[in-house]
Parts: C-alpha cells; structure tokens; sequence
C-alpha cells in the first residue's frame, strides 16, 4: 500500500519550520515545470556519494531495472496509451512548422500531461483528459511529422494510425475514465484499464472465485500479474513474465537484476532478487509471495528496492497490479523515529479502539526506515508515494509481517517547493492556527506518515474465510482510512510525547485542524468542477473529515463559519475528535474484518464520494488565486556508469532539469514493447 500523506500534496507541505534542513540547498526547491494542475520538481539523493563502489553499482543496476519497465505502465493504464504517447513524440521530435502558435503550445501541455500521468488518464483524477487543440490541427501534425518516428507497426498507414487515436483522445464519450467506481455499471467494461479484454465484470469476478479455496491458509494473489482476456469463446489469462505479455520489458527487467545480483549487500539480498528473477520467469504468484517473503525479511541491507506487478489501485476489482519500482537506500539517522514506532506496534494493538476480535494477538516483524530514494519507476514515476508497506497480501502480512518505509527526501522537496506559498495564511482563521500549523506541521506529518505505514497498515486482522476482495472497489479507500484513523487516533495519545516523537500537544493539534480542513475543503481544489472525488486517498480523507464533523455536531466539535466572506473551519473539542476518530476507526476495522461490502460501500459512497458545489468553487476560487499548483511530480536524478577497462570505477550521479528531455530521453533508452500488445 502506499501513502500519499494529506500534505504531501498541499497542506502542510507549506510548512517547514518543523522540519531541519529545510532552509538550505535552496536552489534545489525550484520547480522545474509548471502546466495543467501539475508542477514539476526535483529531489536530491543526500549521501550517495559517501556510498560504497559496490552500493553505487547496485543502485546504477537496481535504476536500470527501474526504468526497463516503463512502457509497462503506459499499456497497462489503457490499450491506446503506447501509441498515442508515440504519435506525441514524433510530433515532438520532428514537426518543422511553427512552435510558437497557442496550438502547438498546447500540443507540448498535453503531451506533458501523457507522460506525467503515463496515459491519457488524470494521475489522481482518473478521468480522461482532453487536448485543448482542435483535432483537424492534430491531424496535419501527425502527417508532417516524420514518419519514421511514427508507431506505425504491420504496414500501418498514417490515417490507419489516426484513426485509432484520435477518437480515444478527443472524443469525451470514449473511455471516460481509466477506473469506473460507480457502482450500478459493469466496472470492468466501463474501466480503460488494460487488465481485462472482452470480459464482463460478472465473468472476471466469478473466474478468480473459482479459483479460491478459502480453506486456503496462504491464498495466492490470484491474478495479480495478468491480463483476462476471452480467447475463442474461453476466459483465459495472458500472464506478464518473461516470455508472456510484457515480455520484451521484462527480460530487460531481469537482465539489469542478474546485474544487481553480483553486486548485493548480503547472500539475503541475493536470494530475494533471484526469486524476484525466478517470478518474472514464470509468472508464477506462489514465487511472488516466497520472493515477498525473502524481501521484508531482509532488513539488515541498506540500499533496498520495489520491482514488480504491486499495488492494485488501479483495478476496479483490487485484483491486478499496476508495475512500479523504487531504489532507496537507508536513512539511519531518520531511521530511529520510526523504530520508536515498531518497537511499541503490539502497544499500539493491545490499546486501539478496536473489538478485541479484529486485533492482531501478535503483531508480527513489522520493520520501517526512512530511506532516501535513489530512483523512481513506472507508477512512481514521476508522481510519487511519500509512504509505502509492502507487501499487500494479508496472511503474509499476518504471519511474516510487513516492511514499512518513509520516504524523506522526497518530503524534503515538497517542504522546499512550499515555502512561502500563502497557502495557511488563505485557509486557516486565526494568527494561533497558523502558527501551530506552521511551527508542527512538517514533524507532525512525518509521524502521521510513520504511524500511518508501520503501524496502521499493518494492524488488524480479518475473520477466518473472509477475503480482502470482499469490499471490491471500496477497498482501497476503507484501508485507507483504516490506516489514517490508526495515526490520527494516536497522534494525541500522551504516549506520543512519551515516546518523545512529538515535542507538544499542539503538534497533535495541527495534524488534527489540518486533516478536517483538508478532508472538508481544501483538497477540493484537485477536483475538476462537476467531477465526484475518485481517488482512493482523497475518498478517505474526506469519507474521515465529513463522518466526524456529521456526528460531532451535538458537542460543535467542528465549526464550519465564515470569516471576512471566507469559509473556515475550526475544531472547538480536540478530544472529542480523538474519541470520534476512534469510533470511526473501530467501525472501519470491523467492517474489513467481517468483509462487510453493504456497510462499507455505505460509508464511502455517503461521506467520501460527493461534494459540496458550493465549497467547492470557493476552494478552487481561493487557491487558484495562490498560483500554486495542487499536484507534484519529480524529475529523476541520472547515474552515469564511469567504465574503464569495461569494469565500473565509480558511478556519477546528475540533475537534468528538463522535464521534456528526460521523457523523451526514457522514451528513446527504455522503449521496448510493441505499440500494441
Ligand atoms: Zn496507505
């Protein structure tokens, strides 16, 4: 799972006072781009020249994997993706004509947007996203391009190639969204995403069924790496392995692991990426969960990774997994925060409001680090988790464990990239406010990613025979809140300062005022107008903020009012909350614990799905005029192998700030599937 921290975005990632470091490196903070509602940074890779030959070789090998997998993505979010990213490029690349016109302009915005969300699907949003060009004009690019550079594949024609993408890009009807949610459609028909073909959500639901036994104590993530398609009239599954689909991508995947394999830290680590190897191979899901098993238990490494089929965000039944992949190495010093948390996670069980029946007896090697990521792929790339707990399947989870980490310098360059942006003075009512927000909101938000990963994700547990796909596409978005209340919950337990991993109760606080303004209003100015929130995260936050604000209305727990014609919100009971988060919580639990798909789809669909227009077009009025952008992306650093004698000698790292040279360089080096596939 990962976490996409309510600041991460916008919040409290205005403010740094919190957080140490933050003032220096200033040139770093720059963004690098700005188009649509995305803004694009970089972030820095402290500590990698003090590494190991060794550890920088891994890291070079480790990144090239990283990167192999790329057009994975592309396919994986719609059929359509490759070629129309392709077609952009050539026009890119070779139009002669005049650049400067507003036309073209836009052509290089939507162009952009394509790569940053690796499709034609807002990242977030889900929705599709439509060029601000006329379509007759797109049609006279693609002809005066170069051909050559065109994904023409089988003795395509030009107006072939046309007429297979410009409908999907300019006609709104045509696969709307890349993932359906509303509930009376068939969601698989009704999705872009790639992971089906020609199958109906009742057939794809009742072929992974069949495959189940729920006496099963270890279920296989079913599924998981494959595409169901119909085939002669059969459902069938074209697996994603070597030589399957994806094929092509993902033995260049293993051929940079082989690599990294002469280069570990440990014979562990050895054995996790030869059994990582071994499940690209085959495709086989039982090695996924022994490759799972090696990786959470290698602890002791320092330079780490994802690599894989992972987070299943992105299927409207939870099943399939898009590809993405993470190099980091660890911060050790950061590090000790989050072991104060895991040394105290069977503390955190035993006291959580929680039915004693949905709880964990033992909470088994949950281990957290920060890291400092190295390097960012596939669904990472260029938008990114600053959280991650892995793995997903629950048995492992529950008998193995799970491993957690933060990603610091990631939250670093948003702390940076906010700095001074008006943002609490807008949203926040009083001088108080604004100061505690300030003075605690970057530590507060690193403990609540903290709490969130190590401990939330982490806890609970489900009753016998009962499956995590039982709440379907209200999943991701109940595990969500689950973990969120989990950190909220805490964050104002006197233990925290105990602990010593907050310095005051009003660090508490600014979390607490935060979350609800967030929850309420704030993260609004995301949504396009006329739009229902989609994204799992953002569900959650506002499905916490509007349940809480709702039952809290007897005491006045939350006050909505308005000051100098602005709507603000204040919190009059910060205990009450606490006791209100905790009720929540304990609702939420029981629902994933019992499978119960009515309770839950009620929850989400009454609280964390429709908006206020009103609210909402002030959000979006009072945001807009801040000239921030509400979502980020990161430019990847590059490592360039120094060889002498064909051995490396060392590895360089760089900063390129061009947004468009990276995706066109990543597009020429990393380009390996077919534009059909
Ligand atoms: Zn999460």
């Amino acid at each position: 799972m990962k976490h996409i921290s309510i600041l991460a975005l916008i919040i409290m990632s205005v403010l740094l006072n919190g957080c140490q470091k933050a003032e220096t490196e200033q040139p770093f903070a720059r963004r690098v781009d700005k188009f649509a509602d995305l803004q694009i940074l970089r972030y820095q890779v402290p500590g990698f020249e003090k590494l190991s030959l060794n550890q920088k070789k891994l890291i070079y090998y480790l990144s090239q994997a990283a990167l192999s997998g790329r057009d994975i993505i592309f396919d994986q979010h719609g059929k359509y993706g490759l070629a129309i990213r392709r077609t952009l490029e050539a026009i890119v690349l070779s139009y002669k004509g005049d650049r400067q016109t507003p036309e073209f302009q836009q052509v290089l915005v939507y162009a952009k947007r394509v790569w940053f969300s690796n499709g034609i699907y807002h990242h977030y949003a889900s929705d599709k996203f439509t060029p601000e060009f006329p379509e007759s004009y797109f049609r006279t690019l693609v002809r005066e391009s170069d051909a050559a550079l065109l994904p023409l594949e089988n003795g395509q024609k030009v107006n072939d190639l046309l007429n297979l993408i410009v409908p999907v890009m300019f006609d709104q009807s045509i696969l709307p969204k890349m993932v359906c949610q509303e509930p009376d459609k068939d969601l698989v028909k009704n999705s872009a995403v790639h992971f089906y073909d020609g199958v109906s959500e009742k057939e794809a639901a009742a072929f992974y069924a069949a495959m189940k036994n729920e006496h099963d104590a270890e279920p296989p993530s079913y599924g998981i790496n494959s595409r169901l398609v119909r085939e002669n009239g059969r459902l069938t599954e074209k697996v994603w392995r070597c030589e399957g689909l994806y094929g092509p991508a993902i033995k260049q995947i293993v051929y940079w692991l082989e690599k990294a394999m002469t280069v570990t830290e440990s014979e562990q680590q050895k054995q996790t990426i030869a059994s990582l190897i071994s499940y690209y191979t085959t495709g086989n899901v039982k090695t996924f969960d022994e490759y799972n098993i090696l990786w959470l238990k290698d602890t002791a490494s320092s330079v780490d990774f994802t690599n894989g089929f992972i987070e299943t965000y992105s299927d409207p039944l939870g099943i399939k997994a898009t590809w993405e992949a993470i190099v980091n190495f660890k911060n050790i010093e950061a590090t000790r925060r989050t072991e104060i948390v895991t040394a105290n996670a069977q503390w955190f069980e035993d006291h959580s409001p929680v039915d004693p029946r949905f709880k964990k007896k033992e909470v088994k090697g949950v281990s957290a680090k920060v890291i400092t990521v190295a390097q960012l792929g596939g669904d990472c790339y260029p938008a990114t988790p600053i959280g991650i707990n892995l793995p997903n399947a629950d048995w492992i989870r529950k008998s193995h464990g799970s491993k957690s980490v933060t990603l610091d310098n990631i939250t670093h360059a948003y702390d940076q990239a906010a700095q001074g942006n008006g943002f609490p003075e807008e949203f926040y009512s009083t001088p108080e406010e604004i100061a505690m927000v300030k003075a605690y909101g970057c530590i507060s938000d690193n403990l609540h990613t903290d709490l969130h990963e190590c401990i939330g994700h982490a806890s609970g547990q489900l009753l016998p025979g009962v499956s995590v796909e039982a709440l379907k596409n209200y999943h991701s978005t109940l595990e969500e809140a689950r973990a969120d209340l989990f950190a909220l919950y805490y964050m104002m337990d006197p233990q925290i300062i105990e602990l010593g991993l907050l310095p005051h109760p009003d660090a508490a606080k600014a979390a607490y005022l935060a979350q609800i303004t967030n929850g309420l209003f704030t993260q609004l100015v995301r949504i396009q107008p006329g739009s229902d929130i989609e994204e799992a995260h953002m569900r959650n936050r506002q499905l916490i903020a509007r349940w809480c604000f709702e039952k809290g209305k007897p005491g006045n727990v939350i006050e909505q009012f308005t000051k100098n014609g602005k709507t603000c919100f204040r919190i009059n009971d910060y205990g009450q909350l606490r006791v209100l988060f905790g009720e929540l919580l304990k609702e939420v639990q029981r629902i994933k614990s019992e499978g119960d798909y009515a309770a839950g789809k009620e929850l989400v669909e009454r609280y964390g799905v429709k908006i206020d227009p009103a609210l909402h077009k002030e959000a979006r009025e009072r945001y807009a005029a801040l000239n921030i952008a509400p979502y980020s992306g990161f430019l990847n650093p590059e490592y360039t192998a120094i060889e002498e004698n064909r051995e490396i000698k060392d590895v360089s790292i760089s900063y390129p700030e061009d947004y468009v040279g990276q995706m066109l360089r990543y597009s020429k080096r990393y380009s390996f599937l077919p534009t059909w596939n």
